[in-house]
């Protein structure tokens, strides 16, 4: 690749000053980017790549888009700064048009980022029940192979355990159980929501960790990082039903699958359920500001309304929902809505589903190829009846490949033990059609040449 003396020298700042994350894991490490439009980012040295990946799942409406920062910029002459303590036009707005979105009767708590969403979702879950005389239930119900976060508790939700490796003892009180894995254990078959082991394993655990402990399940709707995992249609519905069973909360991480990922406003709108509490971030404002929200059920915030000593969410953040980000992702929202974005997510989501099955089905490594909406997985395998996961150095050898053809693309880390296997699609929900068949023709000549 050509590289001028301007781009060198960032890249050697780069390496001495800037401490990424993953690195030197992550095989799209070496990539200083200096502007981006639409689905494409441009670095240093002027090339282009579309970026099938958004960011990290994040950036929904695409890049370059002048009506956000605008949003910003005039909220910030207006206004800059108002702590949620008190009050401010932007947070309310939003909360009014969350709840709108959300199809229900909720209050909103904002943040910053997706773990400190999750850890204010856990904090309430804990408070809740102590304040309902049920001060026993504390632990936190989780899946192994899902991304939480990288706080003390949001890690100890996670179940990734490379991720928790040599950062032990996280935050107590968190349990995990098996995610469902269509492709290695089918569980479409089972009519009836209870009779899938995954949910059995679920209501098993509850009752032998007994429920009067048992505070809450967080779980994204479909396992993104992880390895896009999707489950059986009426998986969440079998959860949702064990929650209420064992007196549990039942929180849903949307902090990727909101806001179109799947092809819906929300990811759990995908499975006919109802959460207590939901948690948001990333897509929120297209990752142009920071912002993140936990959304309670009225129910359990009037829970919290009560005059008691220290009954009220004893919770602060200096920055969550400053009135910038709150003005930015409303102007967000109104793009996807305007542009139909979630519509747009499903339709061309299947469409490239489909084609990235016809033209891969038959490969010795491709083990299966998985997706809702502008959200795929492709799971790379060394034998196909084995279904024996394929070497990390050929996983990263994909992504490579495409990166240096030009398209960005992602894979589950390096973090799920056993499983860094799965490659990932999540571009902008608005990228053009031209760019879409670049990615697709890349990463199938790329898994080609594996051959
Ligand atoms: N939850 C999920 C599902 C995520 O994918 C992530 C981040 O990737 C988080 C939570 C944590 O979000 P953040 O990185 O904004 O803290």
């Amino acid at each position: 690749m050509l590289e001028t003396n301007v781009g060198k020298e960032l890249m050697s700042k780069d390496e001495k000053y800037v401490w990424h994350s993953m690195k030197p894991y992550n095989p799209n490490a070496t990539l200083v980017v200096e502007q981006s439009s639409g689905a494409r980012i441009t670095d240093v040295d002027g090339k282009e790549y579309i970026d099938a990946m958004a960011g990290l799942f994040c950036v929904n409406v695409g890049y370059g888009r002048q009506e956000l920062a605008q949003a910003a910029y005039e909220q910030l002459l207006k206004n800059p700064y108002t702590p949620l303590s008190q009050g401010h036009v932007p947070a309310i707005e939003l909360a009014e048009k969350l709840n709108e979105m959300l199809g229900g009767d909720y209050v909103v708590f904002f943040s910053n980022s997706g773990s400190e969403a999750n850890e204010a979702a856990f904090k309430i879950a804990r408070q809740y029940h102590q304040q309902r005389g049920e001060g026993s239930r504390y632990k936190i119900v989780s899946r192994y192979r899902a991304y939480h976060g990288s706080s003390m508790g949001s890690l100890a939700a996670t179940g990734q355990a490379e991720r928790k490796y040599k950062y032990e003892p996280l935050a107590p009180g968190f349990l995990h159980v098996t995610p469902p894995d269509s492709y290695r254990r089918n569980e479409d078959e089972y009519t009836e929501a209870q009779e899938i082991p995954s949910v059995k394993e679920v209501d098993n655990l509850m009752t032998w960790e007994f429920s009067e402990t048992i505070a809450a399940m967080i779980l994204e709707p479909i396992i993104t990082g992880g390895g896009i995992l999707i489950p059986p249609q009426n998986y969440l519905k079998g959860i949702e039903e064990v929650c209420k069973k064992h007196g549990a909360l039942l929180i849903v991480d949307e902090v990727i699958c909101g806001f179109g990922r799947t092809g819906k406003p929300f990811g759990f709108m995908n499975y006919d359920v109802k959460p207590d509490i939901i948690t948001m971030a990333k897509g929120l404002t297209s990752a142009y500001l920071p912002l993140s929200a936990t959304a309670v059920k009225r129910e359990i915030y009037e829970e919290f309304t009560k005059s008691g000593n220290y009954d009220f969410f004893r919770h602060v953040n200096t920055f969550g929902g400053s009135p910038a980000a709150c003005a930015l992702a409303l102007k967000n929202l109104e793009i996807m809505e305007n542009e139909k974005l979630f519509k747009r997510s499903l339709e061309k989501g299947s469409e490239l589903l489909e084609k990235l099955q016809n033209a891969l089905g038959e490969h010795p490594y491709v083990g299966d190829v998985r997706g809702k909406g502008l959200l795929i997985g492709v799971e790379l395998v060394k034998d196909k009846t084995t279904k024996e996961p394929l070497d990390v150095a050929l996983v990263n050898q994909v992504v490579a490949t495409c990166k240096e053809n030009g398209v960005i693309i992602g894979k589950n880390g390096t973090t799920v033990a056993g499983y860094n296997n799965i490659l990932q699609l999540s571009p902008p929900l608005s990228i053009p059609d031209e760019d879409l068949e670049i990615v697709l023709k890349t990463l199938v000549d790329a898994i080609n040449k594996l051959n």
